[in-house]
């Protein structure tokens, strides 16, 4: 079942292209980081976020059994709230017609693959229509690619757990912890190679999928889905600049597939290389010894390097900082953004400090200054800024 599909068939007759309110187009559809309508308002995207009705939440509008909000589909953005309220009424009228007809199919669709797993799996093979979902704004447009949505390494902090929590809840599908559930998208090389051939598709630089998954979790041993995802953009007419970004030494594997990609990063994401800290927040990442292993390989296999360090977590900052100005080209920084499912970690004694706005930036702070008095650049956002 394509999930994305079941989220437009929520608003017929209206289709994609179609001007739903006045100067507001339908322009995608995607279930990534939680159900939701992409329009463009004059140039201005706007996402129309879809959620099973709960009475205790806030929304812009809801039908009989969901709710909806809106959000710019770009932090550089901002949606008038006027706007945003009156798609979001829009989309909650036409849903009034159809949630019930969806939503009973996907939760049929949920009941048999559940049969056919025998109720146990909690790793579904499933096939998408699209793939390359649009991010980023401006000159700054990006693509993000996700073989797999879900993640197996289950880091406690992880802030994909809530939205891709929506998309469940919203299939019919039982609440499950973080961590032990991931959907392996098995026909993500197939749209990918469609997808970069079309012709009116803009070259944009591709980032694999850090936000709702890992592309090099546990189960791309076995189905190497981002692997032949790197061989069809290796092999497209013109490969696009490509960024991955993992916890897993496992890219290591693809190290020269990754680097034979023209204008090609690989990275990994390392909070801190205090390995007892690390293995309680990232439990099923690779230890710190082996991310900087791995990025040692990436550069001998001749890819660029970076690393992310979000949020800050206890460890020494000079550690890192030495470690990092020896495997990577540059570093981005981010701190903490809410607790998400580590609220109970962060509330432990050793840990506890770590969850304070002012020892996040505090920490930040020392560690740009030793990253840069070690001629490490160090940067903000999601792309570095020579990726193009
Ligand atoms: S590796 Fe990334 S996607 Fe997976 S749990 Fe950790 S933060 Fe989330």
């Amino acid at each position: 079942m394509d999930v994305a599909e079941k989220i437009l068939a929520l608003v017929s007759p209206a289709r994609l292209g179609d001007e739903v309110v006045p100067g507001a187009r339908l322009v995608a559809t995607s279930t990534e980081l939680g159900p939701r309508l992409t329009f463009d308002c004059g140039g201005v995207e706007v996402h129309i976020e879809v959620a099973p009705a709960d009475a205790s939440r806030p929304s812009a509008a809801r039908s009989g059994r969901l709710m909806f909000g809106y959000r710019a589909g770009s932090s550089d953005d901002a949606v008038r709230p006027e706007v945003g309220l009156a798609l979001s009424r829009a989309v909650a009228r036409l849903a009034m017609a159809n949630e019930d007809a969806v939503l009973e199919e996907m939760a049929q669709a949920a009941r048999a693959d559940a049969q056919r797993s025998g109720g146990a799996s909690r790793v579904r093979e499933v096939t998408v229509s699209h793939l390359l979902e649009s991010a980023g704004a401006g000159v700054r447009k990006y693509s993000t690619l996700s073989p797999y949505v879900g993640c197996l390494i289950g880091c406690r902090f992880c802030y994909a757990q809530s939205r891709v929590g929506i998309t469940r809840a919203f299939e019919g599908l039982p609440v499950v912890p973080w961590g032990s559930y991931v959907d392996v998208r098995v026909n993500a090389p197939e749209i990918l190679a469609r997808e970069l051939a079309e012709p009116s598709r803009p070259l944009r630089p591709i980032k694999f999928c850090p936000i709702v998954s890992d592309p090099y979790q546990a189960v791309e041993r076995k189905y190497q889905i981002t692997r032949q995802c790197l061989e069809v953009i290796r092999d497209a007419k013109e490969p696009p600049p490509t960024l991955i970004l993992t916890r897993s030494s496992l890219l290591a594997r693809d190290a020269g597939l990754l680097a034979s990609i023209p204008r090609s990063w690989g990275g990994v994401s390392l909070p801190t290389v205090d390995e007892t800290v690390l293995r309680h927040f990232e439990p099923r990442g690779s230890s710190a010894a082996e991310r900087l292993e791995l990025l040692r390989a990436l550069r001998r296999a001749g890819a660029r390097t970076l690393a992310v360090v979000q949020p800050m977590l206890p460890g020494s900052t000079s550690a890192l900082a030495d470690a990092l100005a020896s495997t990577v080209d540059s570093v981005s920084l981010d701190v903490l953004h809410g607790l998400e499912g580590a609220s109970d970690d962060f509330r432990a004694p050793e840990y506890a400090r770590a969850a304070s706005p002012a020892w996040q930036m505090d920490q930040a702070l020392a560690l740009k200054a030793a990253l840069e008095e070690r001629g490490v650049a160090v940067w903000r956002g999601e792309l570095p800024p020579d990726l193009s």
